[in-house]
């Protein structure tokens, strides 16, 4: 208990190791994996970000005409690079910025939506699917 108590005592005149953050400002290391961005324009839909993305932090929403919705949740992102690695499209489609994640807070509701939004995505894949191939099957027994 004593030994604990001088140990403490001694910590109180050491440096401080740890920083702030985000109260305070902090200097990019080099190569830092910030934020991912990207551009629809440049995008090819391929898919292939949210495939190896390990914690689903990518997901598409499927339209019904066929047309895809990107979106990307920062706070479950781990921040691995790996969809910036698949991206047939690097810096063009996706890419890492500069910018930090900005802290989450409990009372932000941030996973909520973003659950909402997964099983919409889901539910919008199988229903483009069905559509397909009752269009398929339509089209043979016209044939
Ligand atoms: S950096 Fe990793 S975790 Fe974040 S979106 Fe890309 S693959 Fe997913
Ligand atoms: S991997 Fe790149 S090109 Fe493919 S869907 Fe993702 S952002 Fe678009």
């Amino acid at each position: 208990m004593l030994k604990a108590l001088l140990e403490a005592f001694k910590n109180l005149f050491k440096p401080i190791r740890t920083i702030d953050y985000p109260a305070r400002d902090i200097t990019l290391p080099q190569g830092y994996r910030g934020l991912i961005e990207y551009d629809k324009e440049a995008c090819i839909f391929c898919d292939k970000c949210e495939k190896v993305c390990p914690p689903g932090a990518i997901v598409f929403y499927q339209h019904p005409e066929g047309e895809k919705e990107y979106r990307y949740n920062p706070w479950v992102c781990i921040y691995c690079g790996e969809c910036v690695r698949a991206c047939p499209k690097p810096d063009e489609a996706l890419w890492h910025s500069e910018t930090k994640q900005s802290a989450a807070f409990k009372e932000d509701g941030v996973n909520t939506e973003w659950f909402e939004w997964e099983a919409a995505c889901k539910a919008s894949r199988e229903a483009y699917k069905a559509a397909k191939a009752s269009a398929k099957i339509q089209n043979k027994s016209e044939e």
